[in-house]
């Protein structure tokens, strides 16, 4: 989606001033959050962004089975969540195979099934964090190599700096299949304030309180983060920190909410051109 900008977007103003929005720039084609007077619209959109995420993670390569699950909340009832059918690969999810669901887990529309084990954390998260509107979880593979560390990301470079407390590691009681309530909250009570989470032997989740798009977005880049951090480890020899002050201040330009929305529309866009079967 891209519009002809004559202001500041305010998505931009409360990002911070971020560096990216420049005046000079006004009349030139730069994407624009939009906004939605009705909710059958919002829902279309949020559902359309949702099947566009999960096209994503079949390009990047996340899929393992059945596991993994996206989810955005209605705009009309936020105790309902849209979500991708159980056991459908993440290539093949279009918006008329989407499956909508309660916090129980139970499908109040769609045809398809849900993955109650994986739907019960996201719906811990989202019904103790109202704010946090989406969410993303796959087993990938360097993720979950990482999350068997049971460590944090470095801030080895800008891109990681994006993650530099503003992520969390779960660790207790992991590696076992999270269908415990139990479970649920505990990885709810870890995404306070944050907007990822590596869970220790399970893997990689991401939480948004703006977009499925900025979700989707910070997942992909924080699986090519645990591999970067992999990849350097393995030399074996220690790499230079972004120091604590630098990561702070590049987490705040470039790893907002806002950012990973924007990042994200490059994909869109290519998919739209590339899988116009996504719409049926
Ligand atoms: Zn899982």
């Amino acid at each position: 989606m891209a519009a002809v900008m004559d202001a500041p977007p305010q998505s931009i103003v409360k990002a911070g001033k971020v560096s990216i929005y420049q005046p000079e720039q006004q009349g030139l084609i730069f994407p624009e959050v939009p906004s939605f007077s009705h909710h059958a619209a919002h829902r279309q959109h949020l559902k359309e962004r949702l099947v566009g995420a999960c096209r994503a993670f079949a390009q990047q390569g996340f899929d393992y089975g059945f596991a993994g699950h996206l989810t955005v909340r209605d705009p009309e009832n936020p105790g309902l969540y849209w979500t991708n059918p159980m056991a459908v690969h993440f290539s093949q999810v279009k918006v008329s195979n989407l499956i909508c669901a309660d916090h129980e887990g139970r499908v109040v529309e769609g045809r398809h099934a849900i993955n109650r084990a994986g739907f019960v954390l996201h719906a811990a998260v989202h019904e103790m964090h109202q704010d946090i509107v989406a969410m993303c979880h796959a087993h990938t593979v360097y993720g979950t190599a990482f999350a068997s560390l049971g460590r944090k990301l470095e801030p080895i470079t800008q891109d990681a700096a994006a993650f530099f407390e503003d992520h969390v590691v779960i660790g207790d009681e992991a590696g076992q299949v999270a269908v415990e309530v139990k479970a649920g909250h505990k990885v709810a009570n870890a995404f306070k304030g944050v907007k990822a989470a590596i869970h220790q032997n399970h893997g990689l989740l991401t939480a948004s309180r703006h977009s499925i798009e900025s979700a989707a977005f910070w997942f992909i880049a924080l699986e090519r983060c645990c591999q970067q951090q992999l990849l350097v480890e393995a030399t074996g020899i220690a790499p230079k920190l972004v120091t604590p002050e630098r990561a702070r201040y590049s987490r705040e330009h470039v790893g907002s909410d806002y950012i990973g929305w924007l990042h994200f529309q490059a994909i869109w866009d290519d998919l739209v051109a590339a899988q116009p079967d996504m719409f049926d």
